[in-house]
């Protein structure tokens, strides 16, 4: 058996054959991929429900048909992604060619997550593939099914020169950060990142972090209060709670409280019955580990419970939780939930609302629910989150158009789409110069003459610049 560093010398070499550069091998990989994906559907949908008793539908839609949408669009896309990018020169480079080249980095490691055990893992690989990279993933070991399952599927359709599965856990993964990464895409939480930025600063490795936080969902002002609810239990109980783009917490005043409890006991009732134990459509807990922290989080907060509450230790289950009165230094506000409680916080007005989300660090996510746009423009103008979505929930992460990634410490940098292939790729800035016009580019040499300055500050203005290549 290959040591850690034996794979990652072995992919070093595939990368520097150059192997991995060509766009029909990019594509032929990507299209494995999808293979990977499509061939495998029952077995990942299997695996999904053993590790966290995934509905069937949730793992279809937020695993398999998120990666096949990206593969498609990256499958479609990569070309032009890979186009060099002119850009406008000025008169003294007027007969260059000016223009940035996107490169591969090299070998690229992605750490994934037990939440989205697929989705985390081969979504950023659809990037770096597109971009040209060898990678090694690297399993969550907390959900065990998949792990193993995504180990023995990737050999069977990718390169295997360029690209491997590495397993295991904490321990595992340190000892495999002692290798040195061209790049570096973690997805987890805060605590680990640092552990992650400790072990990337010793080769200078850049990083990407997808981490989590609390995200908010502020209710303010006139709002169609029935489908409000339902797209906040729908976004907050998807995969029981465990998204990192889950609605955390609500805001609203204490009127709109009085009216959204009715309208989520509705919501809760009708999506998973009035015994959503025996629901099929609710994942459980990932861990016992994981269930006891969030049922310590329920017994030290100060709230109320008003829906939910119950629990079940051996099946891992925890109710779709709704609480009242929670003061802003409550348990429960003190880290983020990732499970299924939701406290309600109130404000009586829309700067209050916005004061709270400014005084916590800035969300992976932020909702706004309202009818009235003014509300809505407002509280986007005001406050900064890695994305942004209003009268909805988790939706926005869906489009490849958009960048994924948070701010601050919800994240660095993003992905998804054209973002995943950039952020995996050097922007080398390229100038290919011949040897014309020697007289305007000798106005820079020695002797420095004052209207030798003047003709040359002329020929490099930006207000000089031109399209011509
Ligand atoms: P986790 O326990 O699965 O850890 C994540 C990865 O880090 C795993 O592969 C694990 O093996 C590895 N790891 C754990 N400890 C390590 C250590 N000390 N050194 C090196 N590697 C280590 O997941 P988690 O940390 O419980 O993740 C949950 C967090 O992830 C939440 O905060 C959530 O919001 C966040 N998250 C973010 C995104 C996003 O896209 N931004 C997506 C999902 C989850």
């Amino acid at each position: 058996m290959e040591t850690r560093s034996q794979v990652v010398g072995r992919l070093q070499a595939a990368f520097r054959s150059g192997v991995t550069v060509p766009e029909e091998f990019r594509r032929a990989q990507l299209t494995g991929l999808m293979s990977m994906i499509r061939d495998n559907e029952e077995l990942i949908v299997n695996a999904l429900h053993k590790d966290l008793a995934k509905p069937k539908f949730e793992a279809i839609l937020s695993e398999v048909d998120i990666v096949i949408n990206e593969l498609h669009h990256a499958i479609a896309n990569v070309k032009s992604w890979m186009q060099p990018e002119y850009v406008s020169k000025n008169l003294a480079t007027k007969l260059d060619e000016c223009f940035v080249r996107r490169e591969p980095l090299g070998v690229v490691l992605i750490i994934g997550t037990w939440n989205y055990p697929l989705q985390l893992l081969i979504l950023p690989m659809v990037g770096a593939i597109a971009a040209g990279n060898c990678v090694v993933i690297k399993p969550s070991e907390v959900s065990a099914a998949t792990d193993s399952l995504i180990a023995e599927l990737v050999p069977k359709y990718l390169s295997q020169d360029c690209y491997a599965v590495v397993r295991g856990g904490p321990e595992e993964t340190k000892a495999l950060l002692q290798n040195r990464f061209d790049h570096i895409f973690y997805t987890g939480s805060q605590t680990v990142a640092r552990s992650i930025l400790q072990a990337a600063s010793v080769h200078l490795t850049p990083v990407t972090l997808e981490l989590g936080g609390k995200c908010p969902c502020f209710i303010y002002g006139r709002v169609n209060i029935a489908a409000a609810a339902r797209r906040l239990v729908w976004a907050k109980f998807f995969n029981s709670g465990q998204s990192c783009v889950a609605p955390d917490y609500v805001l609203c005043s204490q009127a709109t409280q009085d009216a959204l409890l009715p309208a989520l006991r509705e919501a809760l009732e009708d999506f998973y019955g009035k015994e959503p134990q025996t629901s099929p459509d609710l994942s459980r807990i990932v861990s016992p580990r994981h269930w006891t922290r969030l049922m310590e989080l329920l017994k030290r907060s100060s709230g109320k419970v008003v829906l939910g509450g119950e629990s079940d230790q051996e099946d891992k289950y925890i109710a779709p939780t709704v609480m009242v009165d929670v003061a802003e230094d409550d348990a429960l506000m003190k880290e983020e939930i990732f499970g299924p409680i939701l406290p309600i916080l109130t404000v009586e007005s829309l700067e209050k609302g916005i004061d709270f989300i400014n005084r916590n660090e800035k969300p992976l996510a932020l909702y706004v629910f309202s009818d009235e746009s003014s509300v809505v423009n407002t509280v986007l103008e005001k406050t900064s989150s890695g994305g942004f979505c209003s009268n909805d929930g988790i939706v926005h992460m869906t489009l490849p158009g958009l960048p994924f990634g948070g701010v601050g410490a919800s994240g660095w940098g993003s992905y998804h789409g054209r973002w995943g292939f950039e952020a995996f790729s050097h922007r080398r800035a390229c100038m290919l110069r011949g040897w014309a016009l020697e007289r305007l580019n000798g106005l820079r040499y020695p002797p420095y003459k004052d209207n030798k300055l003047s003709w040359l500050r002329w020929t490099t203005s930006a207000k000089n610049s031109c399209s011509l290549m």
